[in-house]
């Protein structure tokens, strides 16, 4: 079984020529199998928490460690990263000009199996996955992201959701901006990559909306860059009915 842990990370960002602690001791345990939601209120540090599993360059870790079955990921490229087996869909996801659904697809499964798959296998692969979220087959054709919908950038996700078969996910607001059709096609994706049982999901999400589709094993409350509570699903039910306030009392909340 493939365990994600993350031991007392920090990390900062540089804003308007100064350097601030964003993530202030982030610790977490998501196992092969286990769905978990993070939760929190705009600009506690969720998306942080997602750009620096990802490697992205703006974000400076200061402290603490990232692990998948043991191996250092913050040593890792963004390319050894996903063949390692995590999967990260951004908040913001980028245009890739010039590359097609289609292609990127192959190119990703490629890298993460470490060998092409079989053209008339995969053809057939994508296919069905593409059927299975209500996407047109032309969509395969377009550009990455290029003038993509905030439904079609989701589907897109999980998608790659399906076709990759990660180890761990993390998938960050994959419910913003999604109608409510939209967003059944999507979350029955993730429950279906769940059930195989072979996906560690870190789902994390500002609203509860979302889970009322996808169950998650354990909520962990997100504030002022740390975790301040964990539970079970029940966790989502009371934050539902209560909000933030009492997780932000005395701190600032932006956004
Ligand atoms: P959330 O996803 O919970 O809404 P974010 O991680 O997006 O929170 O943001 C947390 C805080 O970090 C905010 O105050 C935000 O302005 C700041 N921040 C995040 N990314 C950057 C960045 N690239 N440059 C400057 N500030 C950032
Ligand atoms: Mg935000
Ligand atoms: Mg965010």
């Amino acid at each position: 079984m493939a365990t994600l842990e993350i031991r007392d990370l920090h990390v900062t960002v540089e804003a308007d020529n100064a350097t601030k602690e964003i993530l202030k001791g982030v610790d977490l345990t998501v196992k092969q199998g286990e769905t978990h939601a993070i939760m929190g209120p705009n600009g506690s540090g969720k998306s942080t928490l997602a750009y620096s599993l990802a490697g992205h360059p703006k974000y400076t870790i200061t402290g603490g460690t990232v692990t998948l079955d043991g191996e250092d990921v913050l040593e890792m490229s963004v390319d050894e990263r996903a063949r390692a087996g995590l999967f990260l869909a951004m908040q913001y996801p980028v245009e890739v000009p010039g590359v097609s659904v289609s292609n990127f697809l192959r190119t990703s499964a490629t890298a993460v199996r470490g060998e092409a798959p079989k053209l008339r296998t995969w053809v057939k692969e994508v296919k069905e996955a593409m059927e299975r979220l209500n996407m047109d087959p032309a969509f395969a054709e377009r550009n990455v992201n290029e003038g993509f919908s905030g439904g079609e950038k989701k589907r897109h996700e999980i998608l790659q959701l399906e076709l990759l078969r990660p180890k761990v996910a993390i998938l960050d607001e994959t419910d913003s901006g999604l109608d409510v059709d939209a967003l059944r096609v999507v979350s029955e994706g993730v429950n279906r990559v769940r059930e195989t049982g072979e996906v560690g999901t870190l789902l994390i999400t500002h609203y509860t909306r979302i889970l009322r589709y996808i169950k998650p094993d354990y909520v962990h409350v997100f504030s002022a860059g740390r975790i301040v509570e964990s539970g079970g699903a029940e966790l989502a039910d009371k934050l539902e009915e209560e909000g933030y306030e009492a997780y932000t009392k005395g701190g600032p909340v932006s956004g």
